[in-house]
């Protein structure tokens, strides 16, 4: 039996807003207690937000909550029903290996989700142990870590925590449980299981809900569930553009990995590309490249379609009036991306103004680092360092004639050249998670070592400091040529 209880001053606060959802939406359930739980990592700013304590969360009482043992005081348990299209094709899901304990109010009066991912089976893990292993879990851990410091929306992590049992996968690995925070665990695919198997009430409770949560600003309005559709198109816009700016692959863009709130949810088999290429995918599953980095808008918007679709009936009674309204507010999506890309990829030139010919400025150089197999991020860092001999633009014959372009381009703006090199630095990072640093973060701590994993944190949560450390992080693998391969699932 999990046990009920206080760790005392912890600081838990929870509300449990998702219970008041119609049945259907979840079901009540507490994690499976495990024999050994001990702490891997707390990350402190993360508690800090939370308004909990970060050594009370490293005892054995904290440990004991984390790892699912004890249920802390206020939460109320339960795993989320959900749908989603996974590569193209409808499944019914759900969390078959996370549970929501609750929704903490934090000092700053916000809301977050506190959920334990790989803390036992729940009603939906169908084939599954709902176990995780402590090398993807970290993964998420580095990752999230990550994309935040890149200024990138996402969920955090709280923690991980070893759970001293074994899981079972190709190999034998040591399980853990990730302390996931989010905005929401809402997803597109929550809206699919409520279409599909709710009626309109149950999809009208989901979207008010939705709404008071996220986009409270509209509870008023009159057209609520278009303007929830275009919120929603309007900040996955503005989320994949983002990750393109980056780099960024997620690897794994089934409508339920897609949130309603806006964050980035799910670092499964995600990587950030090495050299520009956009047919680049790492994921083993992704034969198809379904999810390659050049598609990943394009995949945003047919996820967001399969949200507008959940949404018809609310739109409008009349299916025809509703479909087109659910089409033009879809249709928004290419130009806000657009908008969001081409202004965050003249920042990362140092460019402050607009001139008509920006956009074939930089498909121009992204056709030169595809030709030249340069790499993405560490171009931009030549760039920015003032050190373009130092990136493969330099070898190529178009090279130096597009270096000439972007001087005489920056030279045509008001803005002096360190205001233009200070935009720069902002916006490009000097670090972003060198696959085979994570890797190397991980092996280690599966080896119980974990001053590589802290120490690769440590630079990735200022990516933009280019400080002396980062740079030995922004060095390219020795390997060179081998395809990275990133796994799922387990
Ligand atoms: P993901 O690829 O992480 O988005 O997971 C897809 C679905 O598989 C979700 O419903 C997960 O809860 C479920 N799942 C993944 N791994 C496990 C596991 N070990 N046990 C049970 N369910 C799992
Ligand atoms: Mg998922």
């Amino acid at each position: 039996m999990t046990q009920h209880g206080d760790i005392s001053g912890a600081g838990w606060n929870f509300d449990n807003s998702y219970t008041r959802l119609p049945d259907m939406f979840f079901s009540r359930l507490e994690p499976t207690p495990v024999s050994s739980p001990e702490i891997v990592v707390v990350n402190e700013a993360v508690a800090a937000e939370l308004g909990l304590d970060a050594e009370s969360l490293r005892t054995a009482q904290g440990a004991a909550v984390l790892a699912g043992n004890t249920v802390p005081p206020g939460a109320d348990p339960l795993a989320q029903a959900y749908a989603g299209h996974q590569f193209g094709h409808f499944t019914m899901l759900g969390d078959g290996r996370a549970i929501l304990l609750g929704e903490q109010i934090t000092p700053g009066g916000e809301r977050r989700d506190i959920q334990l991912k790989g803390p036992g089976r729940t009603p939906y893990s169908r084939q599954g142990d709902g176990r995780a292993a402590i090398g993807p879990m970290l993964r998420e851990y580095i990752i999230s870590e990550a994309m935040h410091g890149l200024g990138i929306p996402t969920t955090r992590s709280l923690a991980v925590t070893l759970t001293g049992e074994e899981v079972y996968r190709e190999e034998v690995l040591q399980g853990a449980v990730l302390t996931r925070i989010a905005a929401s665990h809402l997803r597109v695919g929550t809206f699919q299981y409520a279409a599909g198997l709710g009626n309109k009430e149950h999809l009208q409770a989901l979207a008010d809900y939705t709404i008071k949560r996220h986009y409270p600003e509209l509870e008023e309005s009159a057209d609520r569930y278009l303007g929830l559709l275009r919120q929603v198109v309007s900040r996955q816009a503005s989320l994949i553009a983002h990750w393109q700016l980056v780099g960024f692959i997620h690897g794994v863009m089934n409508t339920d990995n897609m949130t309603l709130s806006g964050e980035t949810i799910d670092y499964g088999p995600c990587a950030f590309m090495d050299a520009f290429n956009p047919a680049t995918v790492f994921s083993s599953i992704d034969r198809q490249g379904r999810y390659a980095y050049g598609n990943q808008p394009k995949i945003g918007v047919w996820n967001l379609a399969r949200f507008a679709e959940t949404l018809l009936p609310l739109l409008d009674e009349e299916t025809d009036a509703a479909v087109k309204l659910a089409e033009d507010a879809l249709g928004a999506f290419s130009t806000e991306f657009e908008k969001h890309w081409l202004s965050g990829m003249r920042a990362k030139l140092g460019l402050f103004t607009e001139e008509e010919e920006d956009g074939q400025l930089l498909r121009d150089l992204l056709d030169l680092m595809h030709a030249e197999k340069a790499d993405y991020t560490n171009t931009f860092r030549a760039l920015t360092l003032g050190q373009p001999e130092q990136s493969p633009l330099s070898c190529a014959a178009e090279g130096a004639g597009w270096l000439e372009r972007w001087e005489a381009r920056r030279s045509r703006q008001p803005e002096l050249e360190t205001m233009s090199q200070a935009l720069m630095r902002r916006t490009n990072p000097a670090v972003i998670p060198r696959n085979h640093r994570v890797e190397e973060a991980l092996a280690a701590a599966e080896e119980g070592d974990y001053s590589p994993l802290h120490e690769l944190v440590k630079v990735l949560q200022d990516p933009f400091a280019y400080s002396s450390e980062q740079e030995a992080y922004a060095g390219l693998p020795d390997n060179e040529g081998l395809p990275y391969r990133t796994y799922c699932g387990t």
